[in-house]
């Protein structure tokens, strides 16, 4: 599934197509998922912005009241310059080339809402910190993580404490901050560990372009892959060498997701 970088990978590339222009309409043929795009038809992309895991085409014109096209790229879906056998939704656009939607397992979502409506989406409405944004400080995290004793990587994908952060980015930076993934009650240099690996993680990643897994679903919306893939340290490694220590990683289940950590340099401390 898209996590952060991903998206805001995706962001950034599809920007300077879509910044200034106005939406002709939207196509498609799937009305519940993609709620009420006829509202964005005529409407100018002002801005594009990203909030965790979602999308947000701002849409401004003079005199007309403002609106969000949300966008949920879900397990497969991904934006593309050209039409492919998956696309779902095209985006016509005035004075360019279409701008298409596609998506394999039609896990991702679309609405067009009034800013911050977001009573259909309650993860987007209690989402915490931006991890790249100075309202994501170290000392709010430490307060946070310590008070809350929750497990840690659940609570992690839960996008409280910290927005974006999914599967793989969960692993990686709990592997880099040597925190097993079912901790409970860290201390303070833990978390303050564990916020310094969240930041350096997301930051490599967006810089990479993302990740694209075995599977090859996410793509650059001009289909080229990611490439943070190859510095994954535990995600999708198990049985080979801890690149620390050279214990081989150990993957599990954690709360129905599949985990992946290292038994020496990650051990689950008994509070
Ligand atoms: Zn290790």
């Amino acid at each position: 599934m898209p996590e952060l970088p991903e998206v805001e990978t995706t962001r950034l590339k599809i920007e300077p197509h879509l910044k200034g222009r106005r939406l002709l309409r939207l196509e498609h043929d799937a009305p519940h998922k993609y709620r009420d795009t006829h509202l964005a038809a005529g409407r100018t992309i002002a801005t594009l912005t990203r909030r965790g895991k979602y999308l947000f085409l701002n849409l401004e014109d003079p005199g007309e009241e403002p609106l969000e096209l949300i966008v949920h790229l879900g397990m497969t879906g991904g934006f593309r310059f050209q039409p492919t056998t998956h696309t779902r939704v095209t985006l016509h656009l005035d004075g360019s080339d279409p701008l298409y939607f596609q998506d394999a397992r039609r896990f991702g979502k679309m609405a067009v809402v009034r800013p911050g409506q977001y009573r259909s989406m309650p993860t987007l409405a209690a989402m915490g910190p931006e991890p790249l944004s100075d309202a994501f400080s170290e000392a709010g995290f430490v307060r946070t993580v310590t008070d809350a004793g929750k497990m840690i990587k659940p609570w992690l994908l839960s996008q409280g404490p910290v927005a974006g952060v999914g599967n793989i980015y969960a692993d990686e930076s709990l592997w880099a901050s040597r925190l097993h993934p079912a901790q409970t009650h860290l201390t303070r240099p833990e978390a303050a560990r564990l916020y310094s690996a969240i930041r350096d993680t997301m930051r490599a990643a967006v810089d990479a372009g993302g990740s694209t897994l075995s599977d090859g679903t996410y793509q650059q919306p001009d289909g080229m892959s990611g490439l943070f893939q190859t510095r994954h340290n535990v995600y999708d490694r198990a049985g080979q060498p801890c690149p620390r220590c050279g214990t081989p990683i150990v993957r599990t289940v954690l709360a129905q997701r599949g985990t992946h950590f290292c038994p020496h340099c990650q051990v689950l401390r008994h509070p």
